[in-house]
């Protein structure tokens, strides 16, 4: 665990998330400051800087649950589409080193996405209205292995 790094403080339990879905390997979590409503991360348990840095046998639960997130957040939002990325480095506009994937829902009726408008931290509220939108579509049946 690194010190100063909030996802770790998050995976011990020290921080408070507003969190999607929880295994031994990864946290599905809302993002603090969502670029869109419903946005959400996955993030490792373990501390791995950025993508890159993540052992092949980690990968495999980031990414199956990346996905079982991803069909959550598109259908519990009513979203047309969703974005999957994930930044490495600072030149990619990384801001936490400690790895996560964005999952940000898509309107066709908003086609004027900006990535770089004003983020606000999101209310209890607003979260928990979003949490109980999207956890009811978690297919459990996909987390089988
Ligand atoms: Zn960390």
């Amino acid at each position: 665990m690194s010190q100063d790094c909030v996802f770790c403080k998050i995976s011990a339990g020290k921080e408070h998330a507003y969190k999607i879905f929880e295994n031994e390997k990864v946290i599905a979590l809302l993002d603090r400051f969502p670029i869109a409503p419903g946005h959400s991360l996955v993030i490792t348990k373990k501390h791995y800087p950025d993508f890159i840095s993540v052992p092949d046998e980690e990968l495999f639960d980031l990414a199956r649950v990346s996905k079982i997130v991803g069909l959550a957040v598109k259908s519990g939002m009513n979203a047309d589409g969703i974005r999957l990325f994930t930044n490495v480095g600072m030149a990619a506009s990384q801001v936490i080193f400690h790895v996560h994937i964005h999952i940000v829902p898509m309107w066709e009726k908003e086609p004027n996405f900006t990535w770089f408008r004003r983020r606000a931290e999101i209310t209890p509220n607003a979260a928990n209205y979003i949490l109980n939108k999207i956890k009811p579509y978690l297919n459990e049946t996909l987390f089988r292995p």
